[in-house]
């Protein structure tokens, strides 16, 4: 699934290019990935275009710009990708695959955008989890207030993050994953976080000392801006037709390391299960 990083990176690169983008066209093949009237979804859409893109977590909101009070909701969930076209330019995000670069419209393009510069969004989805709604800002704040405070946002603050540690007797990545109390943080950046701040993802919460959350802290605010900064891990950006990834993967200090040799302590990586997830840490230098 993508996480923060991820679709931020999506959010930045669709921004730069759909926003006040008259929308010409849009194909709902799979009906019920439009969580809400999907007539309703296509006649909003069609003529109007996007005035801003924005964040939740990993919850995109496509503000309209000719219906002040709607947006649309997008949530990538498993295995959702967004690929955006115009001639030789692409960007997309979301799950790997299929590639990033195959014929489209393919059969998992369930919604495709078509704008009137010709450029093309199709919002692919194997799984068919992912969605889309169109909500009026009342539904878009309720649908925020669901989110847990999120790394990087004004809301994150040391006291914020304390008071979300406190009395939890989970273990430590169950909450980082937590969206309703930590929101955009995943898989991968849990395990990295949990290595920058020396402490196992399977520890109890509530035994962590002071030192630690202030580290766990720190964690979280470097790890997402670093992986923010390097675009994520799993997108690819402006057409180079291979795909590209993310080069956040060049810094992953454990996740899908099991077996490698720890970068800081010369010990081994193991992968086990916590939180029901594949968790990697290492034994010697994670407390
Ligand atoms: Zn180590």
């Amino acid at each position: 699934m993508p996480e923060l990083p991820e679709v931020e990176t999506i959010r930045r690169g669709l921004a730069d290019r759909i926003v006040g983008k008259t929308i010409s066209q849009v194909e709902v093949r799979l009906p019920k990935m439009v969580k809400s009237s999907s007539p309703d979804f296509v006649r909003e859409l069609e003529g109007n275009a996007f005035h801003s893109v924005d964040r939740q977590g990993k919850l995109l909101i496509f503000n309209l710009a000719h219906s002040a009070d709607l947006s649309m909701l997008l949530h990538l969930k498993m295995t959702g990708q967004l690929i955006y076209r115009h001639g030789d330019e692409q960007i997309a995000g979301g799950h790997p695959w299929p590639s990033y670069n195959e014929e489209l419209p393919n059969s998992y393009s369930h919604i495709i955008f078509t704008f009137e510069s010709g450029a093309r969004l199709f919002f692919n989805d194997q799984r068919q989890f992912g969605y889309v709604k169109l909500v009026d800002q009342t539904a878009v704040e309720k649908e925020k207030s669901r989110y847990g405070i999120e790394p990087l946002t004004p809301a994150f603050t040391r006291a914020a993050f304390f008071a979300v540690l406190d009395n939890r007797r989970t273990a430590l990545k169950a909450l980082l994953l937590n969206q309703q109390l930590l929101s955009g943080i995943g898989n991968i950046y849990a395990d990295e976080i949990c290595f920058y701040a020396g402490v196992r993802p399977d520890r109890k919460v509530d035994s962590l000392s002071i030192l630690e959350k202030n580290v766990l802290f720190d964690a979280c605010q470097v790890i997402i801006a670093t992986a923010v900064r390097h675009r994520g891990t799993t997108i690819s950006d402006y057409a180079d037709s291979s795909g590209r990834r993310g080069n956040y993967s060049d810094f992953l200090k454990v996740y899908g390391r099991a077996g490698q040799t720890c970068l800081r302590c010369g010990g081994t990586i193991v992968k086990t299960k916590v939180a029901g997830r594949g968790t990697h840490f290492c034994e010697s230098c994670q407390g």
